[in-house]
């Protein structure tokens, strides 16, 4: 089983498993590897003021988005309740959050399908980049749960990035972007 059973997105299982593979590839080709971590928001109250299955429903139709929004190279999964993960190799940050920022804007102009909901769904997403596939895929989960959490603290609906610590000359490429916040 590779798939999740609601929404046709991979799993995490499976997910991660791209992520290792991927993530040895970027080291042998000294290439980078951004990940990108998106939680739905307030997704609670959605399930709390029209019900469980509508929720679902929200989930199938913003996993149907994104699906639509990212790069065939790419690998999105949806890694737990309202959480997804896009892998993307070969991705520096810039352009990582570029894409961030891209499949927020989808989300929050969403035309849910047969739903009448008072408000549309948006997302808070968190990104971070490996360089030279110098770290591990908990490692880099970390950093970029870490700038999801700022993403919500700032408000939510947003992008944030935590970079890791350089680790090599290579890494000095992508100095600049640390922190970079796009709204
Ligand atoms: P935040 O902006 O801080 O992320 O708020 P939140 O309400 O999204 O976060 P919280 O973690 O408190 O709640 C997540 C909710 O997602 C809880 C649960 O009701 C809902 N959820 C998780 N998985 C599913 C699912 O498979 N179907 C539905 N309908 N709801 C789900
Ligand atoms: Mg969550
Ligand atoms: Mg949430």
């Amino acid at each position: 089983m590779l798939t999740d059973e609601l929404t046709g997105l991979y799993n995490r299982r499976h997910l991660v498993n791209v992520a290792f593979a991927a993530l040895t590839q970027a080291k042998r080709e000294k290439t980078s590897l951004s990940i990108l971590l998106l939680d739905l928001d307030f997704f609670k109250r959605v399930n709390d003021t029209y019900g469980h299955p509508i929720g679902d429903e929200v989930l199938r139709q913003v996993s149907e988005r994104l699906r639509q929004c990212s790069r065939p190279t790419d690998t999105l999964g949806r890694i737990g309740g309202e959480e997804f993960c896009l892998l993307m190799p070969a991705t520096h940050t810039h352009d990582a959050l570029q894409v961030a920022e891209r499949l927020r804007r989808e989300i929050e102009s969403i035309a849910l399908k047969g739903l009448e909901l008072n408000a549309t769904p948006t997302v808070s997403i968190g990104v971070t980049t490996s360089n030279g596939g110098s770290f591990t895929f908990d490692e880099l989960y970390s950093f970029a749960d870490k700038a999801l959490y700022q993403a919500k603290e700032l408000g939510r609906n947003r992008v944030e990035s935590v970079l890791p610590p350089k680790t090599s000359n290579f890494d000095n490429i992508e100095g600049a972007y640390t922190h970079s916040v796009i709204h």
